[in-house]
C-alpha cells in the first residue's frame, strides 16, 4: 500500500478518535453523498453493547444498582433533556439547570444541546422526509438506533438551541459529552472495589458494579429511550388528529416513565404533563410535582383546557403542535 493511500486512512482514524472525546472536532469527509453509518466513530457504542456479555463473567449481585441507575437516568432524560431543555415546560435556577444537565449527560445519550436540537427538529418535521428518526419515512432500525450512528447527525445544530447555547457550562457538557459518563463509570469501579474491601459480605466488586451499573444499565436505557422514536409512532392508539403518526402506549409509558403518551405530547408539546388522564401513568410528572413542592423546579406548565375537552382537535396543524421551544 502506498504512502499516499495510507495517509487519508490515518487522517480519518485520527479525526474519528478525536471526535470520541471532543464533539466539535471536525471529521474529514471523503465526499458529499448519502447519509451513512460512521463506523469508526461509533466503536464505543458497539463496545458498550458487546460489554453486556461481561455479565457472564462478573456475576449478578448488583442488579439492583443497574435498575436504580436506569430509573434515575431515565427520569433525567424525560424530565430534563426532554421536558425542560427541549420544550422548556418548566423553570429552574441556573445551578439546578446545570445539575439537571449533568444527570442527563450521565445517561450516555450525548449532550443536552445536541439532544434538544434534534428533538426540536423532530417536532417541527414529525414524520416528514426531513425527520431524521421517523419510522414512517426511514423504517424501524434507522429510526430506533442507526440514525444516531450517521455522519450527518453527530453535529449539534446550535441555531436550533440559542436559548441553551448562551450558557457556557451547557456548551462545555455538550462538547465533551463523554466526560460525565466516564466519571460515572470510574465512580462505580472505585465504589465496587471499596465495598469489596469494607463489606465483603455483599459479594460485589468494581467490575460487577461497572458492568451492571454502567454498561448494562446504559444499553437498556438507550434502547428504552429509543422506543419513543421507533415505536411511539407505530404502536398504540391515537386520541388526537396530529399531522404526524404519534401514538399513546401504556407499555412505552412504563418503559420510559411517562413518555409513552406520545400522541398527547405531540398535540400539547408545551405541557409538562404528558399523561393527561388520571390513569395515564406519568411518573416523571409526579416526581416533577414533588421537586416543585421542594422548590427545586417551578412554573410547571399545565395542559390547555382543550386537552380535557370531549372531542379531539381534528385538523391540528404543524404550526400549533410544533415544539414549544
Ligand atoms: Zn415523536
Ligand atoms: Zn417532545
Amino acid at each position: 500500500m502506498s504512502r499516499g493511500s495510507i495517509s487519508p486512512l490515518l487522517t480519518r482514524v485520527r479525526s474519528a478518535l478525536h471526535a470520541w472525546f471532543d464533539t466539535q472536532a471536525r471529521q474529514e469527509r471523503e465526499s458529499e453523498g448519502p447519509d451513512r453509518v460512521e463506523w469508526l466513530r461509533i466503536l464505543p457504542l458497539i463496545a458498550l453493547h458487546l460489554g453486556c456479555l461481561a455479565v457472564l463473567v462478573v456475576g449478578t449481585t448488583p442488579v439492583a444498582v443497574a435498575v436504580a441507575l436506569y430509573l434515575i437516568r431515565m427520569f433525567a432524560i424525560t424530565a430534563f433533556y426532554h421536558r425542560y431543555f427541549s420544550h422548556r415546560t418548566f423553570r429552574m435556577s441556573r445551578r439546578a439547570q446545570f445539575v439537571a444537565a449533568v444527570l442527563g449527560s450521565s445517561a450516555v445519550q450525548r449532550g443536552p444541546l445536541w439532544w434538544a436540537a434534534h428533538h426540536r427538529h423532530h417536532h417541527r418535521h414529525s414524520d416528514e422526509e426531513e425527520d431524521v428518526h421517523s419510522p414512517v419515512q426511514h423504517g424501524f432500525w434507522w429510526s430506533h438506533l442507526l440514525w444516531l450512528t450517521s455522519r450527518d447527525n453527530f453535529a449539534t445544530r446550535m441555531e436550533r438551541v440559542p436559548d441553551l447555547a448562551r450558557f457556557p457550562e451547557l456548551r462545555w457538557l455538550d462538547r465533551y459529552d463523554t466526560a460525565v459518563p466516564a466519571a460515572l463509570g470510574a465512580l462505580l469501579l472505585v465504589l465496587g472495589e471499596f465495598l469489596a474491601v469494607v463489606a465483603p459480605g455483599l459479594g460485589t466488586s468494581g467490575a460487577q458494579l461497572f458492568v451492571w451499573g454502567f454498561v448494562v444499565s446504559s444499553v437498556v436505557l438507550l434502547h428504552g429511550t429509543c422506543t419513543i422514536n421507533s415505536l411511539a409512532h407505530r404502536i398504540g392508539r391515537r386520541r388526537w388528529e396530529t399531522p404526524d403518526d404519534s401514538r399513546n402506549s401504556w407499555i412505552l409509558a412504563l418503559i420510559t416513565l411517562g413518555e409513552g403518551w406520545h400522541n398527547n405530547h405531540h398535540r400539547f408539546p408545551g405541557a409538562t404533563r404528558q399523561g393527561l388522564r388520571w390513569w395515564e401513568f406519568d411518573p416523571t410528572y409526579y416526581v416533577l410535582c414533588l421537586l416543585g413542592w421542594l422548590g427545586i423546579v417551578r412554573d410547571l406548565r399545565p395542559p390547555p383546557d382543550q386537552a380535557y375537552s370531549a372531542d379531539p382537535m381534528i385538523g391540528a396543524t404543524k404550526a400549533d403542535t410544533g415544539a414549544a421551544a
